[in-house]
């Protein structure tokens, strides 16, 4: 066991640098082996320049004092020290960990956890590519969206609906290859044709390689001394595809419809993405509709609500004569039960709810006045009607 770096220097542990300095030049004039004939001169020359070099950097005095001279030794053969910062750091975490605190330990445990992961991570993905053996296989396309409206009369019994989109399609002149068939090949000379690269970077852990897609070649592998001119290399041109939909019974405004395989096309031989279609219903002057039912309003005059009638509704399947009895109210609702919408894939159909709203008339001709007065009256009503009020009323609408 080596000996604590002040005694070995005779210096207090509050001493500055200069006397530390002055103290190791003593020591080294007296124990340097060219001139000492003391048996273990060497050793000790050695520790008194150990003890000089760490008590004059700042912070391995620090750490120095801190862990003192076991456990200081211990960490620097460790190679804790002069590894830098990372180092520094590795041995604060464990000491947090012997600690105790359980949240504490955990904490630690699980950053650890994840820093090895993602350089495990890098490392296997690098691993896997270059497994794969250099250029990417087959992949899916991408899935392309686009919006359809269609009327409430559609949604409720369902439709065949045409439309068109611009896609990315898989270039006819080329067949999806980017370039002439007669255009000359030449294996990538960044990536040696293995479509991908490799970098290696010095981490905490060693050294980890990194595989990226070659950008030079796009993962190729091989360059191509001329480009498809239809398609300008890319494989792809966008074209206005026809395409037809079923729409099913019930759809429901913001619904999205998938066609498989009518998306962007694969990379190389993989299938075609998808194409979803997101379902628009357009509002309707008459219907409002809440889930699979519809709401109607329908307008009745005083008379009507008194008395009772028979009036005529709209609903999606043509018009209905409703019974409404005496006395009806405005705002009252009816059902018309199974005249809403059908129930998306599933039996079964909405009701319609016809609401009244009783009408008061902004406008009477002098025997509508007359009765309706005479209403009021037979009522114990008393009602004052200025001269010609009607008339200034039809003036100032
Ligand atoms: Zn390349
Ligand atoms: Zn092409």
């Amino acid at each position: 066991m080596s000996e604590d770096f002040y005694s070995v220097l005779g210096v207090s542990r509050d001493a500055g640098e200069d006397e530390i300095k002055q103290a190791y030049r003593k020591q080294a004039a007296e124990y340097h082996p060219d001139v000492s004939d003391d048996p273990n001169a060497d050793e000790k020359f050695k520790q008194a320049k150990k003890a000089k070099e760490v008590l004059t950097d700042d912070q391995k005095r620090q750490a120095y004092d801190q862990m003192g001279h076991e456990r200081f030794e211990q960490a620097e053969k460790r190679g804790g020290f002069d590894g830098g910062g990372a180092g520094r750091g590795g041995g604060m975490g464990g000491m947090g960990g012997a600690g105790g605190d359980p949240f504490g330990g955990m904490g630690g445990g699980g950053m650890g956890g994840g820093g090895l992961g993602d350089i495990f991570e890098q490392f296997f993905n690098g691993g896997g590519g270059r497994g794969g053996g250099g250029q990417s296989g087959p992949r899916q396309g991408s899935d392309l969206r686009t919006d359809l409206s269609i009327e409430l009369e559609e949604a409720a019994a369902g439709a065949e609906k045409q439309f068109t989109i611009t896609r990315p399609e898989t270039c006819p002149d080329c067949e999806g290859s980017g370039h002439p068939e007669s255009a000359d090949a030449e294996t990538c000379p960044q990536c040696d044709g293995r479509g991908q690269t490799t970098q290696v970077q010095q981490t905490s852990l060693g050294r980890v390689q990194q595989t990226q897609t070659c950008r030079r070649c796009g993962g190729d592998g091989t360059l191509y001394s001329e480009d498809c001119s239809t398609c300008g290399g890319d494989g792809h041109v966008r074209n206005e595809a026809s395409l037809s939909v079923e729409v099913p019974p019930g759809i429901r405004d913001g619904q999205t419809l998938r066609m498989e395989r009518e998306g962007a096309p694969g990379e190389n031989g993989g299938p075609n993405g998808d194409l979803l279609i997101e379902i628009s219903v357009r509002k309707h002057p008459e219907f409002d509709r809440e889930g699979n039912d519809l709401a109607h309003r329908a307008a009745i005059s005083f008379p009507q609500a008194t008395f009772g009638a028979t009036i005529e509704v709209p609903t999606l399947d043509g018009t209905v004569e409703m019974d409404i009895p005496a006395g009806t109210q405005s705002g009252e609702t009816f059902r018309l039960e199974g005249k809403g919408m059908p129930r998306l894939r599933r039996r079964g159909t909405g009701d319609l709810f016809v609401r009244t709203q009783v009408i008061t008339p902004d406008e009477l001709n002098e025997d509508q006045r007359d009765a309706l007065e005479a209403f009021a009256e037979a009522g114990g009503e008393e009602i004052e009607v200025e001269e010609g009020f009607f008339e200034k009323l039809k003036h100032s609408l």
